[in-house]
């Protein structure tokens, strides 16, 4: 794919954020990248262009059917001062997956990558250096297609936005408040949980709204069909270190499936730790926290990383979760992956990719 650039003018570039205070995606880059799809054409155009506003047509589909699909991934400094992405072949795959579930057209992964590599290069200045923070990078598909008849889009922009982020942990670990709900679900089988697309997020914000009100961090979502087995938590997996074993839900059609489950689980594995990828009832989770088997409760996903579980409240009662404090295997994966993600342990699965700087 050859990409054409139109780069901005060194004054014109904007200035960066304070390193110390870039939050979570506030700023954005000078640069992105698009590309456009039409059914006779199929993707065509790749280009880095200033960061900028769409035009879109009111009637544009992704308005109004919400065809829209995205990633999450990020490039990471070392000290060393090489770039790295973790496992980018992975959102690629997914993206794919999600386009299929939505209907919409699948993009080469070699591209995909290609893309990515090119605007971070591009786009370099921006990576924070401390350990901790890193470039978010947001692929993403929407359909543009004026039309309000109800079928597939027949054109879509593809495109990536960057914007630097702040360590998540800046003052440590900081385990989190989970309020099960019972009333809302995130996804049911047959839906479109297992894909990364948009109107799965607008589907949770009432019930975060209404556990953040009630003084919790996020919400622990239970299977839509009996509200009885265990899915995700906020818009990350879930574990749960049960005696010995490191148990999580089976992707069983409505999760998303992680690229951070995945790596915790290969690692655990790695590690001589027993994994159990099954579906998991939250009574059983409470009554392993009561009888003291749950030693562990953590979150995973690429923002986070990991992010422990300090308790759960259910239908009007708390169990806290190994004193409410960080375990010590969610700190053990944590200083793994991020050791990797940061090049300063060896990639033994092979899951870095470098982006080349000319500058
Ligand atoms: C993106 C996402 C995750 C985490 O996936 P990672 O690849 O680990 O970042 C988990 N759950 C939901 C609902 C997500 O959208």
């Amino acid at each position: 794919m050859e990409i054409t650039k139109r780069i901005k003018k060194q004054q014109d570039l904007k200035p960066l954020p304070d390193e110390d205070n870039l939050g979570f995606g506030i700023h954005f880059t000078d640069h992105m990248f698009k590309m456009n799809y039409s059914e006779k054409e199929g993707w065509h155009l790749p280009q880095i262009v200033p960061y900028g506003d769409f035009h879109l047509d009111p009637a544009a589909v992704v308005l109004h059917y919400g065809q829209a699909i995205f990633e999450g991934l990020k490039a990471y400094k070392g000290k060393d001062g090489k770039i790295r992405l973790f496992r980018p072949m992975e959102n690629a795959k997914r993206l794919n997956k999600s386009a299929w579930r939505m209907c919409m057209p699948q993009v080469d992964e070699n591209d995909f990558l290609q893309a990515i590599k090119e605007l971070v290069s591009v786009e370099s200045r921006w990576i924070p250096s401390q350990k901790g923070t890193s470039l978010y990078i947001r692929p993403f598909i929407i359909a543009t297609e004026p039309f309000l008849g109800v079928r597939p889009a027949k054109e879509y922009i593809f495109s990536i936005i960057l914007t630097p982020v702040g360590a998540y942990y800046a003052e440590g670990f900081n385990p989190v408040k989970i309020f099960v709900t019972d009333k809302f679900v995130r996804a049911a089988k047959g839906g479109v949980g297992e894909a990364k697309t948009a109107g799965n997020y607008a589907a949770s914000l009432m019930a975060s709204e209404e556990a953040k009100e009630l003084g919790f961090t996020q919400v622990l979502w239970l299977d839509a069909a009996q509200r009885k087995y265990v899915e995700e938590v906020g818009t990350m997996n879930i574990f749960f270190l049960i005696d010995d074993s490191l148990v999580t839900p089976s992707l069983s059609g409505s999760i998303l499936p992680g690229i951070t489950r995945d790596s915790v689980l290969t690692l655990a594995k790695d590690w001589g730790i027993k994994v159990e990828e099954r579906p998991i009832s939250i009574d059983e989770v409470l009554e392993s926290a009561e009888s003291g088997r749950l030693k562990e409760c953590f979150g995973t996903g690429t923002a986070a990383v990991i992010s422990p579980v300090g308790s759960l409240y259910y239908k009007g009662k708390s169990v806290e979760v190994n004193g409410g404090q960080t375990g010590e295997l969610a700190q053990r994966l944590f200083d793994e992956i991020t050791a990797i993600q940061y090049g300063e342990k060896e990639d033994k699965f092979g899951w870095i990719e470098f982006v080349d700087c000319k500058k």
